[in-house]
């Protein structure tokens, strides 16, 4: 890198440039093993791009079929489970030695962008498994992994997380959920709420406070199962979209678990939250980017179909450039998201600002093009008839979930001012 200068600018403001440094520095690119024609760097791998042949295919011949019917009955969809346990895809993140395919984080967004493309609430089935089991897989010590992560990768169970509570979304710091050691044991008390495939999975890794006078210091994270003592689920969420993803409230009523069931420290379960999120905010963005693809593959092919004042809709003009607009910034996002994948998979140091960018970016497009699509169709955009308008409501939770947008730019501003 060339120095940077600092000096006194126009009235006064500093800047700070690359103007007094010559290039001398810089590599000959003409002669430059950089300049190979093997040169790679930008793209997936075959196998990645094997993989999506094989999603889509699953997808759109086991998922796509009952999309509409499990949006419309807000059930969850058991077809899709099937389909991607029989496939070994329910939870492909988890790695071999575990009983899992060891699947990098590009090949997980992949398969989350494939299904989320046929349908965003199956989608939810591989994405929440990383989600829930992710802190095991950071800092979970052998006998907690061989316990929890072998059921997941049979497809014996599903895992949830659950750190938000009524009082505590945003500033997740401020749970009230208590957990108290009791000998060889804890003892968990509280509510979790809008815990995703709530009363489907068996088990739950639990952010509780066991030091509320440390507050994000006194967080620790545990495992708990459904069959444990005094855990109940509550009444399902109706919601605006992913209807066919459970959202329920956890109760824990004096759950007493055995002390082998913390995960990682105690005193380190909120640091152990943001970590897994930097990680999962990536599978979020690959399901905006995936609810964004099947609108536009939509909405195109619709535009083709209809015609007005005697020839296809596709042929005005305005509407290529919507249509165009809509291409381009979903392979931006596209882009930002397979490059945090890489990210999230190589562990880079800058995956925090890259998540929450991905994730920011992604499903603000995500809620463009749905949105336009249903504008493309018109009238039938707005139907139930047809699939864009689930798209969009669909699309806009990619928006909240994972931390809203607004604490995504939060993040990437700490980041950006060196305060991260
Ligand atoms: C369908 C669904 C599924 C979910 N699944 C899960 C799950 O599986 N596990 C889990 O733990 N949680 C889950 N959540 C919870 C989700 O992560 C939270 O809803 C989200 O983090 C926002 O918290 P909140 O709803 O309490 O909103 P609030 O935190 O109350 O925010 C309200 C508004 O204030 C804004 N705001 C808050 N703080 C700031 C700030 N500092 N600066 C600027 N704006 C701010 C927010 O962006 C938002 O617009 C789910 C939520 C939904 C709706």
């Amino acid at each position: 890198m060339p120095a940077m200068a600092e000096s006194a600018g126009p009235r006064g403001c500093p800047t700070i440039g690359y103007w007094p440094v010559t290039y001398a520095h810089m590599p000959r690119l003409t002669r430059s093993p950089l300049l190979t024609p093997d040169f790679d760097l930008y793209r997936p791998a075959q196998e990645h791009e094997d993989l999506r042949e094989a999603v889509r295919d699953l997808a759109t011949k086991q998922i796509a079929p009952f999309a509409a019917e499990v949006d419309d009955q807000a059930r969850f969809p058991q077809e899709a489970l099937e389909a991607l346990v029989a496939s070994e895809m329910h939870a492909l993140h988890v790695p071999a030695e575990f009983g899992g395919n060891g699947a990098d984080a590009l090949a997980t967004a992949i398969v989350i962008e494939e299904v989320a493309r046929a349908c965003a609430s199956s989608s939810l089935i591989p994405a929440v498994n990383k989600l829930g089991s992710l802190p095991l897989i950071l800092v979970g010590t052998t006998e907690i992994k061989e316990q929890y992560l072998r059921p997941l990768a049979a497809g014996e169970a599903l895992f949830s997380y659950a750190l938000s509570e009524p009082e505590a979304g945003s500033d997740a710091a401020s749970m009230r959920t208590r957990a108290v050691r009791d000998g060889d044991e804890w003892v968990l008390n509280g509510v979790k709420r809008w815990i995703t495939n709530a009363g489907v999975s068996r088990f739950y890794t639990v952010f509780a406070s066991t030091n509320p006078d440390e507050r994000s210091r006194g967080i620790s994270a545990f495992v708990v199962e459904d069959s444990d003592v005094g855990f109940s689920v509550g009444e399902l969420e109706k919601k605006l979209g992913i209807k066919g993803s459970p959202t329920r409230e956890i109760y824990l009523d004096n759950v007493r678990i055995p002390a082998d069931r913390l995960i990682g420290q105690e005193g380190a379960g909120f640091k152990l939250a943001l970590q897994t999120l930097d990680h999962t905010r990536v599978t979020i963005a690959a399901q905006a980017v995936g609810i964004a693809q099947g609108a536009l593959d939509y909405a195109a092919a619709y535009l083709k179909e209809r015609k007005q004042f005697g020839k296809a809709i596709a042929e005005f003009q305005g509407l290529q450039f919507m249509l165009a607009d809509m291409g381009m910034k979903l392979e931006a996002a596209r882009q930002i998201t397979y490059a945090a994948a890489a990210k999230s998979e190589r562990g880079d140091a800058d995956l925090t600002y890259f998540g929450a960018a991905a994730k920011c970016f992604a499903s603000d497009v995500a809620m463009e093009i749905t949105t336009d699509a249903v504008q493309l169709l018109g009238g039938y955009g707005y139907s139930r008839e047809y699939p864009v308008e689930r798209m969009m409501r669909d699309a806009k939770i990619t928006q909240i979930y994972e931390g809203t947008n607004q604490i995504q730019r939060v993040v990437m501003a700490r980041h950006l001012l060196g305060r991260g």
